[in-house]
């Protein structure tokens, strides 16, 4: 190539190959610069290797030159190129033969292997409009086809069993093709050449409705001729008050009538799943309107070809109410907002659809497993585990090869805040700022995802959840090993949480055995730190220009000397911040007052447990009055012998309890049933749009070793004296979460008055306390008017679904370390 690159080009002829780099395979690619090139009177080639796509171009200058510009400026709409390389070759043919009428042609070759693992492999993609109008056109073959897709639609992630990505490699390959389809394919002019999933009414996959236990042999049922009829007939179920269980692109999703409250009540009691917010699916962004408040920004999420589960504000005005058909309040009951999401398969757009002439406004779609199991992806196991929840199944014979839930997204400060990073979005690739050993990062616990690093590339797994359940636990280690060998991963190590209660950490020890390479256990709030740093980089591109501050808030991490932190500030160098260097480099510097759990664990699921301790740490009478005291009951007085004589009681620094204290001293919640269930309706009542913040003061304290210690004693009583007052909970809220926004402002001018030259000039924001979007947007305000430069999260959550890009990084950071011999070897190799 070099050679060829010294060769002069014949005058008006040039010969051009791009090699692109990125999502640039299954999404269209090929017959997208097919098109182009024919178009444009090009001769050459296209086809896809491991590192993405090359192109060769010959044509006239002015040809290959509007080739490049559309190749760079607009390529088609799924594709996401990292980078192109361009090399000009020596041109085959003269200047006279150039033009629109040349003989040579433009050609697609067959996909061409190579050693060293692909570097792409597409997420499912939602239906295009095209899809979407064929399947309501009652001309079209595909008129009302549920499975109905092409090169920018469909489903991806969830049906490749292996890579190269072909037909013979999906789900899709017991599905010969009819001669239609075979056309479609095979022409490079059609909107589905080489579309993988490629299926109509003929050859695809069909749907059939299942109801009643009678019925559940998983077979097609007889009385449901078509796919259509399967469908219509899972409507009339639904609108009857029927909870079904609708199979779809990763799993099966619980479906019921979200405008029938006794059917989401029943629901809720079939699922034990009292107060949990459960998803709605609406047709289109206009249906939402009625029930939720839709910015710009958030309606194009909605619609987005990641077809996210996206947090709106609900809207509470009683004529819009009216006005339509609003999801039961049972659907998220006591918070502010609801989560609503489009249809990501056709499928469910049918579901929606008017056709017989009665809309249905909008569905419940939750995560169809018993408690928190993984999601179901298989009809039988679906038929054996959901049919004692469910009056129905609305199955089709796709089979699903990766699990793969819905991702759950919300507007932030103007940005995308990612709050689960499953469908859609996995496993895209995450460009890093460094080289470095491939690795496997197994994450955390609970909201469980994995990550596999090469190079400078990192994929993130999908969702897999709480893993302290057996079968989740099965499905994270099958999802690592699906993920190492489709990118031909070969692990240096194996990168995991310090604590030693983690059955992820006991998986990881498994795989390092296995593979006989060393576990490297990272601390949790550095891994946190690090993801953010890491995310960072893969939105900006570039190194943070000078030190940085980072708070860690969440609900508690492990240590390395054994204690419980749940709220840790690091600084860590400019420069290449996000590369091992500056990671290694995370300097704790703060933390909250420590403070007793009583019971430890136990004040997790009861807030008002924390509320008193925290009382009773800030010297606050237990004024039976106040609403965790009430809650407390009879138990009080045990409570209060346990924290004198700190019987079982558990030390902490935890933000993530903090909130819940408050929560429960404002009389929110006193019991949960799901995590962060005390955090969100604080939030949502500091977002009472008629708040006025009533802030309290809190104090700074430097500690031994130069760090600083945040005390939180004055912001409670201030907080309580105010409630006997009479002020206004959801004043007090919104204070409470400006307070904290002040706090992180307070402790980066703490930190920059006592290090010479360590002033920082970026604070970034991680853990799964900043999923709160209204303390993300208090915290940027205070910031910015502090002159810092604030960041959070846009790619990877900053819950412990993120964890596992920070132990990557953090990973190959203690890998170096270990192999230089003067490195001290600090915090973990096993
Ligand atoms: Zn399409
Ligand atoms: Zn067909
Ligand atoms: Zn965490």
């Amino acid at each position: 190539m070099a050679a060829d690159d010294q060769t002069p080009p014949f005058a008006g002829v040039l010969c051009r190959r791009f090699r692109v780099c990125g999502v640039v395979q299954g999404v269209g690619f090929r017959p997208w610069v097919w098109r182009l090139a024919t178009g444009l009177g090009l001769d050459g080639w296209v086809e896809n290797d491991s590192s993405g796509v090359t192109i060769q171009v010959e044509g006239e200058e002015a040809a290959v030159a509007a080739f490049e510009r559309a190749l760079r400026g607009s390529p088609p709409p799924q594709a996401r190129i990292e980078w192109i390389d361009v090399v000009t070759l020596a041109p085959r043919r003269s200047a006279a033969d150039a033009g629109p009428r040349s003989a040579a042609g433009f050609t697609i070759l067959d996909s061409h292997r190579q050693a060293g693992g692909a570097t792409s492999l597409p997420a499912d993609i939602a239906p295009c409009a095209a899809c979407l109008a064929e399947i309501h056109d009652p001309s079209n073959r595909r008129h009302r086809h549920p499975f109905a897709n092409c090169t920018d639609c469909g489903p991806r992630f969830t049906v490749i069993r292996a890579l190269p990505y072909d037909r013979a490699t999906t789900t899709l390959a017991t599905f010969p093709l009819c001669p239609d389809c075979a056309r479609e394919y095979a022409d490079p002019a059609d909107r589905r050449f080489h579309a993988q999933p490629i299926a109509c009414p003929a050859c695809g996959p069909v749907v059939w409705f299942d109801a009643g236990p009678e019925a559940h042999a998983g077979r097609p049922a007889p009385a449901y001729g078509s796919s259509d009829d399967a469908i219509r007939a899972a409507r009339a179920s639904l609108r009857s008050g029927s909870i079904l269980a609708v199979k779809g692109v990763g799993g099966f999703h619980l479906v019921c009538d979200a405008t029938n409250p006794a059917a989401v009540a029943l629901l809720r009691s079939r699922k034990h799943r009292p107060s949990k917010p459960l998803a709605v699916i609406v047709a289109s962004a206009a249906d939402c309107a009625a029930f939720a408040s839709l910015s710009a920004a958030e309606r194009r999420l909605l619609e987005s070809p990641e077809r996210p589960i996206v947090l709106l504000a609900k809207r509470e005005d009683g004529a819009a109410l009216a006005a339509g058909a609003p999801p039961a309040e049972a659907v998220a009951p006591g918070i502010a907002h609801v989560g609503v999401m489009l249809p990501a398969f056709p499928l469910h757009a049918l579901l929606l659809d008017a056709a017989d002439g009665r809309p249905m406004p909008a569905l419940v779609m939750t995560s169809g497993n018993v408690a928190d199991a993984p999601i179901e992806i298989d009809n039988a196991a679906a038929i054996a585990h959901l049919g004692p929840i469910v009056d129905g199944f609305l199955l089709h014979d796709r089979p699903i090869h990766v699990p793969c839930d819905d991702s759950v997204v919300r507007l932030a400060a103007g940005h995308l805040l990612p709050l689960r990073r499953s469908r859609g979005y996995a496993p895209l690739p995450l460009p890093l700022a460094d080289d470095g050993p491939d690795l496997l990062a197994i994450g955390g616990e609970l909201k469980a995802t994995l990550c596999v690093a090469r190079g400078r590339h990192a994929w993130m797994s999908q969702h897999v959840g709480d893993v302290t359940i057996p079968a989740a636990l099965s499905t994270l280690e099958r999802t690592a090993r699906h993920l190492l060998a489709l990118f031909a991963i070969r692990p240096a190590a194996i990168a995991a949480d310090l604590h030693p209660g983690y059955l992820s950490t006991e998986l990881a020890r498994k795989f390092a055995a296995e593979l006989g390479v060393p576990l490297l256990q990272i601390q949790h709030h550095q891994a946190h730190a690090a993801a953010l740093l890491a995310d960072r980089y893969a939105t900006h591109r570039e190194p943070l220009a000078g030190p940085a501050l980072i708070a860690a808030f969440d609900g508690s991490g492990f240590c390395a000397d054994g204690s419980i932190a749940g709220s840790e500030f690091f600084m860590c160098a400019g420069g290449d911040a996000a590369g091992g260097g500056a990671v290694s480099g995370l300097q704790p510097c703060a933390r909250l007052a420590p403070f007793l759990l009583p019971g430890g664990e136990a004040c997790i699921r009861h807030p008002w447990r924390t509320a008193l301790a925290l009382l009773h740490a800030a010297g606050i009478p237990w004024d039976a009055a106040l609403p965790p005291v009430q809650a407390a009951g009879l138990a009080a007085p045990i409570l209060r012998r346990q924290l004198d004589r700190r019987l079982a009681t558990v030390i902490t620094t935890s933000m993530g309890r903090l909130f819940d204290g408050v929560a429960a001293i404002l009389g929110l919640r006193q019991s949960i049933d799901h995590e962060g269930e005390a955090a969100m309706s604080l939030e949502g009542l500091a977002s009472d749009p008629l708040a006025s913040p009533r802030i309290h003061s809190f104090t700074i304290h430097p500690l031994a070793g130069g760090t600083f210690c945040i005390g939180w004693e004055a912001l409670l009583r201030g907080i309580v004296a105010d409630l006997r007052a009479g002020v206004a909970p959801r004043d007090l809220a919104a204070g409470f979460h400006r307070a904290v926004a002040e706090m992180i402002v307070a402790v980066a001018g703490a930190v920059g008055d006592s290090q010479e030259g360590e002033r920082p000039l970026a604070v970034g924001l991680t853990g799964g306390v900043f999923q709160n979007a209204l303390l993300v947007e208090e915290a940027f305000a205070c910031l910015t008017a502090a002159s810092y430069e604030p960041f959070g999260h846009r790619i990877v959550p900053p819950n412990d679904g993120g964890i596992a890009l920070g132990q990557i990084l953090l990973g190959r950071a203690a890998l170096a370390r270990s192999r230089c011999p003067q490195a001290v070897k600090a915090g973990g190799i096993d």
